[in-house]
Formats: C-alpha cells, structure tokens, sequence
C-alpha cells in the first residue's frame, strides 16, 4: 500500500481556501504528496482581500463550539479528532466570542500558510487554472469555492452540460418537521395532484385569514432588509426568482396569486371556509425531517425572518434548519453530478470539495475538504475507504450533498441549495429520549436538548469506530 511515489500518485488540489487547505493537510499526512495550486495573488476574487491560505472573506466565526447540542459544534470536536489543520489553527488563534469559536482571521490564515507551506510533502503553486486540469493529472481536487474564477467555471459547466452554474441563487427558509404545529397545519398537495414521485399529500400546508395575510404583508414590507454588495448587482436572479418582500412590493395581493395562492387546497379542520391565502412547505431531505417554504426566497436579515415568517400559523414555534438568503455562488447541482465519494461522474479523475459541491459555511466547507483529502489519499494509495457513518456530522453533510437531497416534486427551478450542517440531516433515533435519568418524563424543551444530545453522542462513538477500523492508514503528521 505504500510503495515508491511516482508522479501519478501525486494529488493536485486546485484553490487553497478552507477545504482546499483541509484537504492538503489530510492527503500529505497520509504521505501522499500534493501539489496546491492557488491563484491569489495573481488573480483574487471580489470577496478576498490577502493572498493567505484559508482566508475567512466575512465573518470570523465557526458558529457554536457545544458538540453536546449544537449541530456545528458537533462537526468541530469531529473534525478535531480527524486531526484538521483548519480547526487546530482555530483553536489556536481563538478570540473570546461567548460559546462560539470565533478566530483572529490574520493569524488563523498564517497558522494555515505556514503548515502548509512547511510540509515537506506539500508543494504550493501560485497558479490559476484556467480551464480543465490536465489529462495527466489523474488525481485532482477541485476545492475553489463559491467564486471560482470564471475560465474554470466555464470549463466545469460544459463538462457537465449544466447551464446553470453561478447565479444569484435565492434560497428559501428550511424549517425542522417536528417544530410545525400540525394540529394547525395538513398535508395536502394542491388539486390533491399524485405525480410524478408523490402521493397527492406531499406538501405541509399553513392557512392564514385576510387580517392575517394583510398583517404578513405589513410586516414583510417593513422587515429590514440585506443590501447587496456593488459587485453582486450585475449578476442577474436565477431564473427570474424573485424575494418575497420584492413581490409584495409590487403589490399587495401579488403574493396570494404567487407563492401563497390558496386554490386547490381545502382544509380538513374547516372545510366550508377557504383559506384566503396559504403558505406551502415541501419536503427537502429524503429522511422527511426538513421542510423548505415554498417560493420563500428572501433578502430579509435573519433576526426579522425568524420574527416575521413565525407569524405564520403553524409555524408559530418553528425552528429554521437554514434561514433564506440571495448572494452570487457557484456550487454544483452535486447529488446528480457527483458519487457518493466527491468524484465527478463524466470524470472520476476530478473530485469536488467545499462550498461548491452546496455545503454552506467555513466549517462545512472545511470538512468536505477533509473527507475529499481522505479519499484522494485512498485512491493514490488503491484502497478504498469506506464512508463515514451516516449518523455522524461528517456522513450526514457528505450524503446530503452526494444524494440525501430529493428532486422537486413538480418540475421547475433546480431544487438542492447550499446547507449548513443541522440535526435535520442526522437519520433519527431508533428511541427517541422521553425520561430523564431520573425515570420523570422529558417535558417540551427538554425532549428536544435531550435529542441533540443522544444524536451527537451517537455520532460521536460511531466516528471514533469507524476511525478505529477504517483509518488506520493515516496519521504521520
Ligand atoms: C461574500 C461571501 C461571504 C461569506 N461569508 C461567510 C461567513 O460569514 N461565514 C461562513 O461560514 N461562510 C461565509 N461564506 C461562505 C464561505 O465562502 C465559504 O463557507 C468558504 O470560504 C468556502 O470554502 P471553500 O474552500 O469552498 O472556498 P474558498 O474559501 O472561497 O476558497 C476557494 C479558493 O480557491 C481559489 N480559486 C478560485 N478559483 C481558482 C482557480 N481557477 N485556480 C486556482 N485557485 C482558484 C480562491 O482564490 C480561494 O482561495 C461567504 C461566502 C461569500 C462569497
């Protein structure tokens, strides 16, 4: 298994942000040279402003550090026991920022860089590639994130004929299944329509009266707003997908014939009285535990999303898996275009990583990278890896952007959408908790704190296992 390095055994990683630093370090501690190449400084994108490795272009925060009940905080003390340089020179250059793990953005990158840089099996080229990586190389990641420089946009957008690659991408709220009041809310699909794929109940649907629709509208209008940075104003909507505060600009019923239309629903609570416009949430994860809003898109800043859109009925207590949001990105359509290790299917030479295979976020994008490193380094090697258990952070973002995601139930505009890591995407618990250790039963709250906390400790001892048995092979930092 490990033999004389040749060439071919080399791995190419093409951009050095998060995951195309993560991915390095993994592949080189695995003993597998690596070759980096990184366009900045010669040519930089419109968010970075150095020429560091794993520059953080806006916030400088990892989110929640809590690996007992919070999701990202899960994936950190993950990642960390899969020895990440990404978090190792985070926790090193951490600023105070509450529960979160918040880093000097400066020295963090120069912890990067200098690792990187100081690896003897690691090479760092300054270069940018500007169409396919050459047929010679045979083993490549391509991590260059959600800016990646046109020339390779292009190249990656013929190979894989999809004509859509980086827009404006409109992304719709995501709430959790279980915090929707189905006691206010059904399940019906509109004209109770079956196909394709769907069983003419698929959607969630949310009745709202005029005096409520009229006050939804108000409080839309006078939500505070996102404002687009200069640069992104050329970049045209996806699809002429439009917010839903633009729409109800436009006037004040122009929502209840759009996305809130009621015809063809009928409440099973209230028959003989129609809605007068309804809000409609369809299943977005295979597992049945997410639901995005449907035509939700929105430029509303985060605090008055959860405020307004919690007006809702039966949504009143709803917890948001990913809030809406409109900024220029470019990902992969991945779950079609990718197999479940990264790999392109029209050319398994070339492996994705990062934001765009549609994980969000530096930490995600991170440990894609790691995961992506880890099978490269299988496959110089010629062995095979197996994946992540699905219980895990890791296995849970990895199968929802190689396949966990499901196609849209009617056709139209493409459906998968960049995702932060959430206990949504875990597959559930056999036994849910009901008691406390004190045999009394979980009440409200307390269910769900004792949720997260058994699915992260599931995670947790099925990582350390599949370490264990799987990754034996790594580790000679
Ligand atoms: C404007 C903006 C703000 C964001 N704010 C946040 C935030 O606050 N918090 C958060 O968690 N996430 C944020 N994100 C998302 C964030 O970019 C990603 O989470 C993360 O940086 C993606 O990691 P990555 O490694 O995939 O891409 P990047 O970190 O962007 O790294 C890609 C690298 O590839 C290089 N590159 C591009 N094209 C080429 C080429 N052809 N050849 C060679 N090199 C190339 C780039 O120079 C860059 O170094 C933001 C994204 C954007 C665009």
């Amino acid at each position: 298994m490990t033999g004389t390095k040749s060439l071919t055994d080399t791995v190419h990683i093409v951009g050095a942000g998060l995951a195309g630093s993560e991915a390095a370090w993994q592949v080189a501690r695995s003993g597998i040279p690596v070759v980096v190449h990184e366009m900045r400084p010669i040519r930089t994108t419109e968010a970075h402003r150095t020429d560091g490795l794993a520059e953080l272009v806006c916030s400088n925060s990892f989110r929640s550090d809590d690996a007992a009940n919070n999701a990202v905080g899960l994936l950190h003390a993950e990642m960390r026991r899969l020895g990440s340089l990404i978090m190792s020179a985070a926790d090193t250059n951490q600023v105070p920022a509450g529960g979160a793990l918040a880093v000097d953005r400066d020295g963090f990158s120069a912890a990067v860089t200098k690792a990187l840089n100081d690896h003897p099996l690691i090479e760092i080229r300054r270069n940018e590639i500007d169409g396919l990586p050459p047929e010679q190389w045979r083993n490549v990641i391509i991590a260059t994130g959600p800016l990646t420089s046109p020339p390779l946009a292009d190249a990656i957008r013929q190979l894989t004929d999809e004509n859509a690659l980086a827009f404006f991408d409109a992304i719709a709220p995501i709430v959790h299944r279980d915090s929707i009041d189905m006691s206010v809310a059904w399940f019906q699909s509109r004209y109770d329509k079956v196909g394709p794929g769907g069983t003419g109940a698929d959607y969630i649907n949310c009745p709202m009266n005029k005096e409520q629709y009229d006050a939804f509208v108000d409080a839309l209008l006078s939500g505070e707003k996102t404002e687009f940075k200069e640069w992104e104003t050329n970049t045209p909507y996806f699809d002429g997908c439009l917010p839903i505060e633009v729409m109800a600009e436009r006037g004040r019923e122009t929502l209840r014939h759009g996305p809130m239309k009621p015809v063809g629903l009928t409440n099973p609570r209230d028959p003989a009285v129609k809605a007068y416009a309804v809000v409609q949430l369809r299943q977005d994860n295979k597992l049945g535990t997410l639901y995005n809003m449907v035509g939700f898109q929105t430029k509303l800043k985060y605090a008055a999303q959860q405020r307004v859109f919690r007006t809702i009925p039966g949504l009143e207590n709803a917890e948001f898996a990913r809030l809406g949001g409109l900024h220029r990105n470019t990902f992969l359509n991945s779950p079609k275009l990718l197999d479940s290790q990264l790999r392109l299917h029209a050319q398994p030479r070339l492996r994705f990583a990062g934001q765009m295979t549609g994980c969000e976020g530096y930490v995600e994008s991170a440990s894609i990278g790691l995961i992506a490193g880890l099978y490269a380094a299988a496959d110089a090697r010629s062995t095979s890896l197996a994946p992540p258990p699905a219980t895990t952070a890791l296995g849970s973002l990895l199968g929802h952007v190689t396949g966990g995601h499901i196609e849209m139930i009617e056709p139209g505009a493409r459906s998968f959408q960049p995702m932060n890591i959430n206990f949504g995407l875990f597959p559930p618990l056999a036994i849910p908790p009901s008691k406390k250790p004190d045999g009394t039963r979980l009440r409200g709250n307390e269910k769900t704190i004792a949720k997260k906390q058994a699915l992260s400790a599931r995670a947790l001892s099925d990582l350390d296992r599949w370490i264990a048995d799987s990754l034996n092979f790594a580790a000679a930092a």
